[in-house]
């Protein structure tokens, strides 16, 4: 390891800043539950519409919400009611892992499939780019729940490389002292969660008194777990988030990422269908006779565009009531990542590629450093709910990249300055 940088840390040579929040095609990073809002709100939104049209999408699963293969299970459960409904001809909305999960069975079905995707590439929400030659993934990056993710499998069958990241074997540091084990942590955030209730009071009034009921100590590892697990997996401030997001599952520790991109499985999927990219859809009408969408018509239509972006949509009749309640009770998350690459690596070296931040508001919380894997000192950092707001909005790309080096910087100077600080 280099020696610290404590004034000025060294400027990265390249950088990648994401802002789906801004992206008219995504509006966010992944659906969150807003208060009042349950899986069964998930559920009813997956339902078909008078037999002829459907949502999928990582929106509309109820066991693997927000997660690429949550997407990839709709789509397929979308693709099977089209099939089960007598379709031959089915036009699919979106180029995303529920899109292409979709169109690839009724392919492989022996149904007429063609893909509507609004931008000039596939994947959505997974998007792998080149940074100087190294592969990254700019939406998602970890196949979580692996051990009973069917696109570990795919990745395995394909031969594709996957490296685990032990999530409890973070080097851990706190603008305050020591973390503590991540086992502690853990625990406090299962106190938390066995604290709430899931239909009582507003999630953030119900933290708010679990934490005024601990002791000091206690409620300082709490608030890391609320920091670790709540801020980061919703995207969103306590007060704008359903207690049952407690109950849907996110990653977990030894989840593999992809160091050649989740393009891999995307490029795998898509190989061989009818997609056109570019296309922009705006409206999607039917009747008895079959679905129009836009100038194309088809016996089925499977819409996957992310509720951030659906009212961009005109549906026609229109949504039943019972989608547009559940869709009041959704909202997109708040996540976006800097991933920075420098001619050395300068910051502390974790174990497992894995690195924590707690500081007061939190910015860059999450690192992946990808140096081991990739040969390029390459880190990806990670800023969620408020913070989002506050480290991208009116600021250029360079100057993100520079604030999440800054932040970079102060934690590295604080594991340095104090290694028990990264117990
Ligand atoms: C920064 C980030 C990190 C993440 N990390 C992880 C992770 O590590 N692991 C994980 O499992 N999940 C992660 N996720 C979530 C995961 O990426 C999504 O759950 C998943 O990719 C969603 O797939 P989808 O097919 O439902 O939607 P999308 O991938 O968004 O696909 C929808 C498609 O519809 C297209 N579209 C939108 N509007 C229109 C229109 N009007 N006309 C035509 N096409 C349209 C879009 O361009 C897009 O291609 C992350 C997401 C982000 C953003």
């Amino acid at each position: 390891m280099a020696s610290p940088h404590h004034s000025s840390p060294p400027r990265p040579i390249a950088w990648h800043v994401t802002r789906w929040r801004d992206d008219p095609f995504s509006r966010g990073s992944w659906s969150v539950l807003r208060p009042g809002g349950t899986a069964a709100h998930r559920l009813t939104l997956g339902n078909p519409i008078d037999g002829r049209v459907i949502l999928a999408g990582e929106a509309v699963d109820r066991d693997q919400a927000t997660m690429v293969h949550g997407a990839h299970s709709s789509g397929l459960a979308a693709a099977r009611w089209a099939i089960d409904s007598g379709a031959r001809s089915v036009i699919v909305v979106g180029a995303g892992m529920a899109g292409l999960a979709a169109a690839r069975h009724l392919s492989d079905e022996g149904r007429d499939v063609v893909v509507l995707e609004a931008r000039e590439r596939l994947g959505g929400r997974t998007h792998s780019v080149d940074l100087g030659g190294v592969i990254v993934d700019a939406g998602a990056a970890w196949v979580q729940q692996f051990p009973r993710n069917p696109l570990g499998r795919l990745a395995e069958s394909l031969g594709l490389h996957l490296v685990p990241t032990h999530f409890d074997r973070a080097l851990a540091a706190a603008a305050d002292g020591p973390v503590g084990p991540a086992t502690a942590v853990r625990a406090a955030f299962a106190a938390l969660a066995a604290a709430i209730d899931r239909d009582g009071p507003p999630l953030g009034d119900q933290v708010r008194r679990h934490l005024d009921g601990l002791a000091p100590e206690e409620r300082r590892l709490a608030q890391f777990a609320i920091e670790g697990e709540l801020l980061l997996e919703s995207g969103s401030r306590l007060e704008d988030v359903s207690p049952h997001m407690l109950d849907e599952d996110g990653a977990a520790p030894g989840d593999p990422w992809l160091p050649g991109g989740y393009r891999q499985l995307v490029d795998h999927l898509a190989a061989g269908l009818d997609v056109r990219r570019n296309t922009v859809v705006r409206r999607i009408e039917w009747d008895l006779d079959g679905v129009s969408v836009d100038w194309l018509a088809a016996d089925r239509c499977i819409c996957t565009v992310p509720i951030g972006a659906l009212d961009a949509i005109t549906f026609s009749p229109g949504l039943p009531a019972g989608h547009r309640e559940a869709l009041s009770h959704l909202g997109m998350a708040a996540f976006e990542k800097a991933v920075l690459q420098f001619d050395e690596r300068w910051w502390p070296v974790s174990p497992s590629g894995y690195l924590r931040w707690y500081d007061s508001p939190p910015s860059w919380t999450e690192w992946l450093d990808l140096t081991d894997v990739v040969g390029t000192p390459t880190i990806a950092g990670l800023v969620a709910a408020d913070a989002v707001a506050e480290h991208h909005d009116g600021r250029s790309d360079e100057d993100i990249a520079l604030a999440a080096t800054a932040a970079l910087a102060t934690w590295a100077a604080a594991v340095e300055a104090d290694p028990a600080l990264s117990r």
